[in-house]
């Protein structure tokens, strides 16, 4: 039986979510106040809050963490930020949750869900992206474990990074299919040096860069799931993240829409031309529907994944559909804030934010590869 009926816990955590947010300053991730801010969300396990409670999360489902993410982009107008904060949960945590060993997860998941450790995940290389199988870093086997050689790029959180969740070929003959194994880094036993930080249009507090990794030895004790898993591991991330991360964007879009609403009623009160006050309606009711047909889009893809059913195909469909819709619409709001007013610049920003949306977790491209593909083509 079908119900579009929100449960009691969905509506307390969205609320909850909002309280959160609604104090958090703007900040500089070069300011003090970086870490300070992961910490605040930590009070409530939320960097972690896929991650069950006894090591320190909230035990959510994935919808229950699509309604979360939901909230947090609407209620917290730093994108990036929010961008950091899911790229931790969605790509690192929760891959070291389904396949560390015991001890790794005993290590660093209350860490990790309290925001006093920051996790990226290190896949890109400069000569692969959406090839990404087709890396050159490499872990060889060694006495004392793995022998790590190579350099990661494009890595979210890792300039400020106190661990990395890094894919290297441990076979490379074998390639996708058992050649790479996902290992846990933390810095503090594993040095490995970084670039400078890279540039981007928007996301801004958001860092981005380029690890490297210079005969790094690292125990086997620190293998996420078994060696030659890696793909697997990589690819069930990528699941969540797919499926989760746009969550965020949608509370963007959501704010956007009701600062403009309520601009605009206030303005039409006071006499905005018939002619244009149409267009902007028409524009505001199409995007209004196109965001409620994706929530429900993303929404159904959590709920097979809590089925645990594969959902590969409506994962990549959410992301797909989600990624185009913030980019393309993010841009028409600022196009209309530009035209109403938009004193803090949270539209301009916003459509600045939107951009790289259709590049990570996988390309635009990708995702309509891996949609092809189960449609037998
Ligand atoms: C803000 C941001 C954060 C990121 N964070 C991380 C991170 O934390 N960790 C990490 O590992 N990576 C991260 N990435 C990297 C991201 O995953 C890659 O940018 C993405 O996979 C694309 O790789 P690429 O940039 O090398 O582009 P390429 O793979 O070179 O692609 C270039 C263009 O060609 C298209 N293309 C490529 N192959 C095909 C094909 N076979 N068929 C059709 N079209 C194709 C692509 O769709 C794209 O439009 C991040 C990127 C951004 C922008």
């Amino acid at each position: 039986m079908y119900s579009f009926t929100p449960e009691l816990h969905h509506v307390r955590i969205r609320q909850e979510v909002l309280d959160l947010t609604a104090d958090m300053p703007r900040i500089d991730q070069t300011t003090e106040l970086y870490r300070p801010l992961w910490e605040h969300l930590g009070r409530n396990g939320l960097p972690g809050m896929a991650i069950p409670e006894t090591y320190g999360g909230r035990g959510f489902d994935a919808l229950t963490t699509v309604i979360a993410l939901e909230a947090l982009g609407y209620g917290h107008a730093d994108n990036g930020f929010n961008f950091s904060v899911a790229a931790h949960l969605l790509a690192c945590v929760i891959p070291l949750w389904l396949y560390g060993s015991e001890e790794l997860k005993s290590a660093y998941l209350p860490g990790l869900c309290s925001g006093r450790l920051i996790a990226a995940n290190g896949m890109s290389e400069p000569s692969s992206g959406s090839d990404a199988f087709s890396m050159k870093t490499t872990a060889r086997s060694c006495p004392d474990g793995y022998c790590v050689q190579g350099s990661k790029t494009f890595v979210s959180n890792g300039p400020i990074a106190d661990t990395v969740l890094l894919y290297a070929a441990t076979d490379p003959d074998k390639g996708f299919l058992g050649g790479i194994s996902a290992l846990w880094i933390d810095k503090t036993i594993h040095p490995y040096s970084s670039g400078d930080e890279l540039a981007k249009a928007g996301l801004h507090h958001s860092t981005l860069g380029t690890l490297f990794f210079e005969d790094l030895i690292v125990p086997t004790r620190y293998l996420v799931g078994q060696e030659g898993r890696g793909a697997h591991v990589f690819n069930r991330s990528m699941e969540w993240e797919r499926t989760c991360l746009g969550a965020l964007h949608m509370g963007n879009l959501h704010r956007l829409i009701d600062r403009c609403v309520k601009q605009l009623r206030s303005g039409f009160q006071t006499g905005i031309p018939r002619e244009s006050r149409q267009v902007v309606m028409h524009d505001l009711a199409f995007i209004q529907t196109r965001l409620e047909a994706v929530r429900l889009q993303t929404y159904a893809a959590a709920w097979k994944m809590d089925q645990q059913k594969p959902a590969g195909r409506e994962a990549a469909m959410a992301k797909l559909a989600v990624s185009e819709l913030y980019k393309q619409e993010s841009q028409r709001l600022a196009e209309i804030f530009a035209e109403i007013g938009d004193p803090d610049r949270d539209a301009e920003q916003s459509a600045l934010d939107a951009v790289s949306s259709t590049l990570y977790s996988g390309t635009s491209e990708m995702q309509k590869m891996i949609i092809a593909q189960s449609m037998g083509l």
